[in-house]
């Protein structure tokens, strides 16, 4: 029989139909990388599904080419996660396309390896020389081929003496397939415990996870579990009960989280199983690791966001580590996000999905909530240790005179003193993001925020104007503080408080801390300093080694790290990120304070946090020093109820950057003439704001403006998703990016 195969063909959207060359005919199936024609070149592609000739219908009468190579012998993914691939590309308004073209990581050709065979029963009388007879008895000895790149290390000018054996036929040498090159079977270091013992909290939350296993039916579970509570050593519990089923796991981290130290404490426990999956590793380990998955031969696998698509077989289990990380969201191309499609994932394959977080996400924790997913909680630290005292700062009350240096409050200061002199050590928070600025009282310190949106409004200088880069208000700035004004007293005896421009932040802390400490040795951890996942560790490892006593940093210092020798975590300014455009604001500052007051006193010294701010009472603050994260969702998600934002809608944002500013605003404006007339045929109910400029307008030299869409039905927002994509309302003149469930607001 002859056959046809579809491909698709990355970038292009569409697939194209080939004929598969007798020779390949039995082999080549759904999942196969080829190489096509395609116009006057060749390029690469992914078959996705194959017929026989006899059913092929086409109206064209175009003649259909033949597949021009096949790269690989086998397949690059698992036909079986094909629908996976298709639920992403149809939620995201994608194309399967490019859903596999993010999807499946570059293939490595096969690495060979050359085998030296002794001839059964040859001639070894005619041997001559040294090199030959050493070779030939080693050969004798191992009673098994050689390789002979373990020859040429022990024989000098090896190669030369087989070419002659060979030529007598006295060795035959033949060519195998590396596999598992870069598996490694090093024994975990001794730290890594290989038993452990759970504790009694350990004990109340494994059982209903167990229990989910065993169904071998899909359900979800929120592991929220404070700091150093032992959530690692559930999903350790978890994927071994897993594996005494015969199931497979999957478990994803942030990346910044894949240090050695955490695949040590994996190894230490489940031994060569492991296969790791990530942007660090060579593209030759990486594309060993989804092979063995593919093949079966790993059956846990840890990995970034992109690990969510490994073709793991037989998964049972699915782990999400830190899962509000805002890291899962891929943030350009196809903007997924891993946490969200474990779950789809999980209902795929039947498989149970934990996601575990100390500050869990509001779409989470609503989830659970909802009942939705199994609430599990772990409420004390495994050590214990002392609680972590955190004391807040008002800025407010302390003089400009008072100040030590212009960011280190003589609280601050007087802590930093002390951990320095008791020889601990320190980490000092300064998030520095603050780019769009803002207009706060000097009085009453309230921001100017929007009343529709409930975000704050954008201080624009060059044109004196406040700005909601949500839904486009726009006021001259008062000069007053209308929170002053609206309280009525007498302006002779309480005259209203003056607005002045705040946020835009210097990177000062670093140089104020040097000279405030000589002696220290102060280290710095942001972007700049560390531009790889080898520099950052670095960076951590001389703190592990005690090698640094201040580390001054952005939120990259607040993730997940266990550095028992940190005792002071200082925050110089809580407020920057809380004045932020975005609805997650509030959320995503109480997140860092949490997650950043967590690094304190991790070992069996107490640990301290002060939290400088100007807005002592903000409810992000205040719950942070509280530890009180149910308390904080709660009045949270009444808010986002109130303004009907997620997880109580489903928003969808549109931006357009052009070198033409009336370009990007105007194709926008086509999107939502074009949308209103959808929604009216169609019946749908989706509220429309914008098009209004990003709160970052310009990035390089590109004019951005952008749309948000909050929609009560996912299928209504799809629906008109695919509609906007399918449109051709843009030209080349405008970058157009869709985010569905975005992050970025800027
Ligand atoms: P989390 O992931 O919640 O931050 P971890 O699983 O990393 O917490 O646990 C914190 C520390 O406590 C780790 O060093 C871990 O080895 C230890 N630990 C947790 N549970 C136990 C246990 N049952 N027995 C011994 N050590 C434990
Ligand atoms: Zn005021
Ligand atoms: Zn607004």
């Amino acid at each position: 029989m002859e056959y046809l195969v579809n491909v698709v063909i990355p970038p292009l959207r569409q697939a194209f139909t080939y004929f598969v060359p007798e020779e390949w005919e039995k082999m080549v199936d759904t999942g196969y990388q080829v190489e096509v024609p395609l116009g006057k070149r060749q390029a690469q592609g992914f078959v996705i599904s194959k017929f026989p000739l006899s059913s092929y219908q086409s109206n064209d009468e175009y003649d259909v080419k033949s597949l021009a190579e096949l790269p690989l012998e086998y397949r690059s993914f698992d036909p079986k996660q094909l629908p996976f691939f298709e639920w992403i590309a149809e939620y995201y308004g994608d194309s399967l396309s490019n859903v596999l073209d993010v999807a499946i990581p570059k293939y490595a050709p096969p690495k060979l390896k050359r085998l030296i065979h002794l001839v059964d029963n040859c001639d070894t009388s005619s041997l001559r020389g040294l090199r030959q007879k050493e070779i030939v008895s080693l050969l004798q000895e191992r009673k098994e081929p050689v390789t002979s790149s373990e020859l040429s290390k022990r024989f000098k000018g090896a190669h030369g003496t087989l070419k002659s054996l060979e030529s007598r036929g006295i060795i035959s040498i033949s060519t195998e397939e590396i596999k598992n090159h870069h598996l490694s079977n090093s024994p975990a270091p001794s730290w890594a415990k290989s038993t452990i013992e759970l504790n009694d909290q350990q004990l109340k939350v494994v059982p209903s996870l167990h229990a989910a296993l065993h169904q071998q039916a899909h359900s979800t579970f929120l592991l929220h579990g404070v700091t150093g509570s032992g959530k690692t050593e559930v999903y350790l519990d978890a994927i071994l009960h897993a594996q005494s089923l015969g199931k497979s796991s999957l478990l994803i981290v942030p990346e910044i989280a894949l240090t050695p130290q955490l695949v040590d404490r994996f190894r230490a426990r489940l031994g060569s199983e492991l296969a790791l999956l990530h942007s660090g590793l060579s593209t030759r380990a990486r594309w060993d690791s989804w092979r063995a998955l593919l093949e079966g031969r790993c059956h846990v696998a840890i990995g970034a966001r992109s690990g969510i698509f490994a073709p793991i077989q037989n998964l049972g289990l699915i782990l999400v580590d830190e899962e509000h990380d805002h890291s899962f969201k891929q943030s350009e191309g196809l903007r997924y996000n891993a946490r969200d499609l474990a779950v789809m994932r999980g209902k795929f394959e039947n498989a149970v999905v934990i996601l575990g977080s100390a500050t869990p996400s509001l779409e989470t924790l609503s989830n659970a909530l909802k009942k939705k997913y199994t609430y599990l909680s772990l409420d004390k630290r495994h050590t214990d240790s002392p609680e972590t005292e955190i004391e807040i700062v008002d800025l407010t009350k302390v003089k400009r005179s008072e100040m030590i240096s212009p960011n280190i409050s003589p609280r601050l200061h007087e802590e930093l003193t002390k951990t320095l002199t008791k020889k601990e050590q320190a980490f000092i928070l300064y998030n520095k993001r603050g780019f769009a600025s803002y207009l706060q009282c000097e009085k009453c310190e309230e921001v100017m925020t929007c009343p529709n949106c409930s975000v704050t409004f954008t201080f624009h200088q060059h044109r004196n104007q406040l700005l909601c880069h949500y839904c486009n208000l726009q006021l001259l700035p008062p000069e007053f503080c209308p929170a002053c004004l609206s309280l009525d007293l007498d302006p002779n005896i309480e005259p209203p408080g003056k607005l002045t421009p705040r946020g835009s932040g210097t990177e000062k802390v670093f140089d104020e801390l040097c000279s405030l400490f000589p002696e220290a040795k102060i280290d710095r951890l942001d972007r700049d300093t560390a531009n790889n996942l080898q520099e950052y560790r670095d960076v951590l490892d001389r703190v592990r080694a005690g090698e640094t006593d201040i580390l001054v940093g952005t939120q990259m210092i607040a993730k997940g790290h266990d550095l028992p020798g940190v005792t002071f975590v200082g925050v110089v300014d809580c407020d920057v990120g809380l004045h932020f455009p975005d609805f997650r604001a509030s959320e995503r500052a109480f997140q860092l304070l949490t997650q950043v007051a967590g690094r304190a006193g991790r070992g069996d010294k107490p640990g301290k946090v002060i939290l400088q701010t100007r807005v002592p009472e903000h409810s992000s603050i205040v719950m942070t020093k509280t530890k009180n994260f149910l308390g904080f969702a709660k009045q949270e998600l009444s808010e986002r109820q109130e303004l009907y934002y997620p997880p109580f809608s489903k928003m969808l944002r549109i931006v357009c950057a052009s070198q033409d500013q009336n370009i990007a605003f105007q194709t926008l404006q086509a999107f939502r003439k074009h949308s209103e007339s959808f929604l009216e045929k169609h019946g749908y109910h989706i509220m429309l704001l914008g098009p209004t400029p990003t709160p970052i307008e310009r990035v390089k030299t590109q004019w951005r403006f952008h749309m948000l869409f909050k929609a009560g039905s996912i299928q209504q927002l799809n629906h008109l998703l695919r509609e906007l994509r399918s449109l051709k309302l843009k030209t080349r003149k405008v970058r157009v990016t869709y985010d569905l469930d975005p992050y970025e607001m800027l």
